[in-house]
């Protein structure tokens, strides 16, 4: 079968990965001229980690992964209010990795097996989907053909607008703006490595933690109902952080040129059927959890390693997509309502709130109580497991398939 990924980024580079490794001619397409080097931390654990260790991915991922001693949620004056040890997190989670998301991206590009053509610079404006085959249609026209189209175009997705309509409608808006970038700081560098650090403030908040080449990575999130981006970004995020205080001030002056700055309205997608067809949606263009759930990514590589192993057991492809869809969407949906009931937590709006959060902070740091905290601000395992799978749809143990190639 050829197959043809919309999309190098997480979910495009894991669906790349399994389906090839099943025996199918594969194509990935990608927007961006090369890799994309700014990126943020994420905190990989749950789905993804099940199927990164099925994939024989993870020494890898340790490798290129962080690690910190504890996130510390510091106030306007520079004190540490409170703790949340990432030991305790990573035991109730079975795992956790934090990494920065080129990172994630290098380790599953580089584990693509031989034969997979990877196509930087190419823009898919449209797509084209029936019962015999697929197509995305590149912005010069160029036709590219498949007998399997994966949208895994992330949470603006063209794929998605073409093939199953409702544009951004499909797009549910959480009340959060999210940025981030990296900047030089020696001084700030060496006041915020081997932690993680977040200002324990309402309304808006700032993390900051230092990178291993001596550059300082902050992401922002903040509270806003306005639905549009704004003409400059930079400006929007010193106006939202002007009164965090502590080392805000300096990571602010320091913020780069617009276009190096990641910015975007934080939301879930919503869409009723992942699949038109032979085409089928990966990874946020279906299920955006956002970073309240904090497993965007880990869902985008747990759900394109399902995709693959459904439509290697399938009889027919469409029988293949319906069983991904059946299986993995009662995962996602979890996770897409825990980052609901989470998201007063996330950022709170009132003092009242952030000081409860400080005693919960602190459960965390206790055995048992830690692991029920863990589980219930991440979503119940979902009782959707495959055959021989884990707690999560994919195997929490599963013969490797060596260094992932
Ligand atoms: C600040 C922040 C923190 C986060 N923290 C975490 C975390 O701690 N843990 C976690 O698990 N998740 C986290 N996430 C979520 C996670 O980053 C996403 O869920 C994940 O990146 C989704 O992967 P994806 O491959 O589906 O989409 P993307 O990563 O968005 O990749 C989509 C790819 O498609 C390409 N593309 C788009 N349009 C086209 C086109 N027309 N033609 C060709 N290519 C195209 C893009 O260039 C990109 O490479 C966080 C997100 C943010 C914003």
């Amino acid at each position: 079968m050829k197959a043809v990924v919309c999309g190098a980024g997480i979910a495009g580079l894991a669906a790349a990965h399994r389906l090839a490794h099943h025996g199918h001619d594969v194509t990935v397409l990608e927007k961006a001229h090369a890799p994309r080097p700014q990126g943020f931390m994420i905190d990989f654990f749950g789905p993804g980690h099940d199927a990164a260790r099925a994939m024989g991915l993870l020494p890898a991922l340790d490798r290129a992964g962080y690690r910190f001693r504890d996130a510390a949620f510091v106030d306007e004056a520079g004190r540490v209010r409170a703790t949340a040890p990432f030991s305790a997190f990573a035991q109730a989670m079975d795992g956790l990795i934090s990494i920065l998301r080129p990172d994630l991206e290098h380790v599953l590009r580089t584990a693509l097996p031989d034969g997979v053509e990877l196509r930087y610079g190419a823009r898919a404006t449209g797509a084209e989907s029936g019962s015999d085959g697929a197509a995305a249609i590149l912005e010069d026209g160029e036709r590219v053909e498949g007998d399997l189209l994966v949208g895994a175009d992330g949470i603006h997705s063209p794929v998605r607008r073409a093939l199953l309509g409702g544009d951004e409608g499909r797009l549910r808006h959480l009340g959060f703006h999210a940025a981030a970038y990296t900047f030089e700081d020696p001084e700030v560098h060496a006041r915020v490595k081997d932690r993680f650090f977040l200002t324990d403030t309402t309304g808006a908040q700032m993390g900051l933690y230092g990178l291993r080449d001596g550059r300082v990575a902050t992401f922002i999130v903040f509270r806003s109902d306005d639905r549009t981006l704004p003409e400059d970004p930079r400006a929007a995020v010193r106006r939202a952080c002007s009164g965090l205080g502590w080392l805000v001030p300096r990571a602010l002056e320091a913020c780069p040129e617009p276009d190096e700055v990641f910015y975007d309205l934080v939301a879930q997608s919503e869409v009723p059927s992942w699949s038109s067809g032979r085409a089928v949606l990966v990874g946020d263009s279906a299920y955006a959890v956002s970073l309240l759930a904090g497993q965007g990514a880990s869902l985008a590589v747990g759900g394109a390693y399902r995709l693959g192993e459904e439509l290697a057991r399938a009889r027919s492809v469409e029988e293949g997509l319906r069983a991904y869809e059946r299986g993995w969407r009662p995962v996602a949906e979890e996770r897409r309502r825990a980052a609901l009931r989470t998201a007063k937590w996330f950022l709170p709006r009132s003092r009242a709130r952030l000081r409860a959060r400080r005693v919960m902070l602190g459960l965390l740091g206790l055995p048992g109580t830690s692991t029920f905290l863990a589980r219930m601000l991440t979503g119940k395992p979902a009782a959707a497991a495959p055959k021989g799978g884990g707690r999560t749809g994919v195997p929490a143990s599963a013969p490797s398939s060596g260094d992932g190639r």
